[in-house]
């Protein structure tokens, strides 16, 4: 039985669909005016092994990712500037070549990640779905819920009581601890802006017509409204950040159930945060990574994903580069042990179902890797061994398809570039070392330095790679 712990009612719960067999499951998604970071996508990945344990669960999955291309604000609020304008602005780009440069990162970051991202209609932007939007509002203001602003049109918090359930924060908490509010005219710190007027005398750069006037929609509206077009009203899970707990998820529940009178989501699952050397990722710390860093350091991109199984979803986890030279050689060890057996039979069923009970358990990934080691160390059978290890991977998602059964011999140029490389180690040439293990990736093998010496082993081409080296698994 499936448990997860549910943040709206603060507990763990034994997960009931409300269409048998069938799951509707929504993500918010990117704002896509720079790159997604290695925090952002730890978020994505819990996602990604959510649906796949729901997948392997035999339920019908049908996932819904936002892509934020208007209307985010830089203070996350209210005010400040669109995220997307100033992304334009600061590349001397348009706002749809910004949009659409970030989002085909995203999904190329996601695909080196075997992140299994929503098809298209269910991949959804903001700008495509305006007409949704306008159309909530309108009824929020039919059913008196809205006030108007010299800026734009407001949601009254004060008239929906449940405001603040989801994090457990009264309204008057909120407003003790909110900062001075720029707009004076809103009647309460927690109200938000559902429709904001372009500025007089100017034209935004995007910018709608509607009921009240030129325009665009608050942040939060989109969300309630492409949830509701394509999974309809009440659906099943929610995921996020637990930073959007309190306003962002708070504000899509407060509109939603106003507007319609019904419940948003059943379940709100939320991961907690990557830090990067114990600090939050900022960009005046300069530790804000890209999976292209992680690869321009010389990692594969899945030894970022196997680091992030290795912390349950609502954990802290710690990023630092010693912990992901961890993840990378327990990863080789994996894809060499899973290189060494003989082609899948059957699985074994002892080991299947601890597994899954793991993932049951609020998708315990810790605990589920330690199964896989389990397995790996056992004496059962090889060909049994690896289709238990290929059935795993269906949640895991580490390509051990594309390992099993395939063992490799070191060919001569990358023999010649490790030996390079010792060399430069001994010398105490650290920058030629890491140059060199970077060469080494981009052909498609990943160095592994051990007690008795480095170890070459061959990794999972990047989509970049396969491009250059063709393919070699
Ligand atoms: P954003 O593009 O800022 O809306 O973020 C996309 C998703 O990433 C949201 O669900 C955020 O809550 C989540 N997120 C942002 N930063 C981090 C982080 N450092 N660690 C984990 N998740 C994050
Ligand atoms: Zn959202």
């Amino acid at each position: 039985m499936l448990r997860l712990y549910n943040t709206a009612s603060r507990s763990l719960e034994a997960f009931t669909p409300i269409t048998p067999g069938k799951v509707g499951l929504y993500t918010c998604g990117p704002t896509v005016y720079w790159d997604a970071s290695i925090g952002n996508f730890r978020s994505f990945v819990f996602d990604d092994i959510l649906q796949r344990t729901l997948e392997v669960e035999d339920y019908d999955v049908t996932r819904v990712m936002n892509i934020t291309d208007v209307g985010h604000l830089t203070d996350d609020a209210d005010e400040g500037e669109d995220k997307m304008i100033a992304g334009a602005r600061r590349e001397k780009k348009s706002v749809q070549d910004i949009a659409q440069m970030y989002t085909d990162y995203f999904i190329e970051d996601a695909k080196r990640l075997n992140i299994k991202l929503p098809k298209a209609p269910y991949l959804c932007k903001a700008t495509e779905h305006i007409r949704e939007q306008i159309a909530l509002i309108q009824q929020l203001d039919e059913k008196g819920f809205t006030y108007r602003t010299d800026d734009g049109i407001y949601f009254d918090t004060l008239k929906f009581p449940a405001y603040g359930a989801l994090s457990g924060q009264k309204l008057e908490e909120k407003e003790a601890g909110a900062r001075v509010a720029i707009n004076t005219e809103k009647r309460n710190a927690a109200d938000f802006a559902l429709w904001k007027f372009s500025p007089k005398n100017e034209k935004r750069l995007m910018e709608w017509e509607s009921p009240w006037g030129v325009g665009f929609p608050g942040w939060h509206v989109e969300c309630s409204a492409m949830s509701r077009a394509y999974l309809g009203q009440p659906f099943d899970i929610h995921t996020g950040g637990v930073d959007h707990i309190p306003v962002h998820h708070e504000n899509e529940i407060a509109q939603s159930e106003a507007a319609y009178g019904i419940k948003l989501a059943q379940y709100w699952l939320h991961n907690e945060f990557l830090l990067v050397d114990g600090q939050k990722m900022s960009k005046s710390l300069g530790n804000v990574y890209t999976v292209r860093d992680i690869e321009n350091h010389g990692f594969e991109p899945l030894a970022l994903r196997y680091l992030f199984l290795g912390t349950q979803y609502r954990q802290k986890q710690n990023f630092t580069w010693e912990a992901l030279q961890g993840a990378q050689n327990a990863l080789n060890r994996l894809w060499s042990a899973a290189r060494a057996l003989e082609r899948p039979q059957t699985g074994n069923m002892e080991f299947e179902a601890e597994f899954l009970s793991a993932m049951e358990d609020d998708l315990n990934t810790p605990k589920a890797l330690a199964v896989v080691w389990k397995l790996i160390d056992s004496d059962i059978q090889s060909q049994t061994k690896a289709k238990t290890l290929l059935w795993m991977d269906q949640i895991l998602g580490l390509s051990l398809d594309k390992v099993v059964a395939h063992p490799f011999e070191i060919p001569k140029d990358i023999q010649t570039l490790v030996q390079l490389r010792n060399d430069a180690r001994a010398k105490k040439d650290w920058l030629e070392s890491d140059r060199l293990r970077v060469e080494i990736l981009s052909r498609g093998w990943i160095v592994e330095d051990t007690s008795q010496g480095a170890k070459v082993h061959k990794g999972i081409l990047s989509a970049k790679n396969e491009k250059e080296n063709g393919k070699k698994t």
